[in-house]
């Protein structure tokens, strides 16, 4: 007989094995689906412009893939744009990622016309930098102008990273831009952040009972693998080894849960 440590293993191993081949089943949910968790979410998610403020190329697949095949649903007639507030050159690639991120926002079928990347000294991609509020209003803030809705980080940013606060500060603060809504990204803990879609089966339930100031977008396997592919292809200077394990791993890759910071006024 097997040690009982071994036991455990090829338990744990086989319960694994069982809840991939349970997610290779899952079907994406319909477009009656999703506009129905849209209007309840709150009818600002319906019809409208809505601005995806990122901080770095690759943020919009590393992070908030499933909400951007969520909210640009043709059902919801949305239409959607990408500002990012930084080149992300903090090795020298500004040019590149910016060139990245119009190819990989293609994959979510944002042309190149409604991507914008910001290069402003006064936003530099440097982990520890906070991004002045008043720096964001100016450099950022006519970009939002023409938008009903803006989403963005939430105060834990994600990562922790610097820059993404900087987003939710200046979104939320006092200079953000006037008569936008805003919704955020809800960071999670250590534990979550690397439990992919284990989290699945509670999220399409709260995607599916839906709440006035909260949207779940989640992702089916088709939609998980689309968010993968435009990293993988799209983001190619930023395809270190580890990112693989981050498609597979990070629930942002699956599960995005939102909320409404401000209102329209
Ligand atoms: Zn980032």
């Amino acid at each position: 007989m097997a040690p009982p440590r071994i036991r455990v293993l090829e338990a744990f191993i086989l319960a694994i094995a069982v809840a991939v081949a349970l997610y290779w089943q899952t079907e994406p949910g319909s477009g009656a689906d999703a506009l129905a968790a849209a209007s309840r979410a709150s009818s600002e998610l319906v019809g409208r412009r809505i601005v995806l403020l990122i901080a770095h190329p690759d943020d919009e697949v590393m992070f908030f893939g499933p909400t951007l095949q969520l909210l640009g649903r043709r059902e919801l007639g949305n239409e959607l744009a990408i500002v990012c507030a930084s080149t992300g050159d903090a090795d020298g690639l500004g040019e590149v990622r910016a060139r990245e991120l119009v190819a990989s926002a293609a994959w979510f079928g944002i042309p190149a016309a409604r991507v914008t990347v910001v290069d402003d000294a006064a936003l530099p991609d440097a982990m520890g930098t906070v991004w002045a509020e008043a720096e964001l209003a100016r450099a950022v803030g006519p970009l939002l102008a023409g938008a009903d809705t803006v989403v963005t980080f939430d105060a834990g940013g994600v990562s922790g990273h610097s820059n993404h606060r900087s987003l939710f500060a200046y979104a939320t603060g006092a200079h953000a831009p006037p008569g936008v809504a805003v919704w955020t990204l809800e960071s999670v803990s250590i534990v979550r952040k690397y439990s992919a879609f284990a989290g699945l089966a509670a999220a399409r339930a709260r995607a599916a009972a839906g709440a006035a100031g909260q949207l779940t977008a989640w992702s089916a396997v088709g939609e998980h693998r689309l968010t993968a592919a435009a990293m993988r292809h799209a983001h190619a200077s930023q395809m270190v080894w580890f990112r693989n394990a981050w498609l597979e791993l990070s629930r942002y890759l699956y599960i995005n849960d939102l909320r409404q910071e401000r209102g329209p006024k």
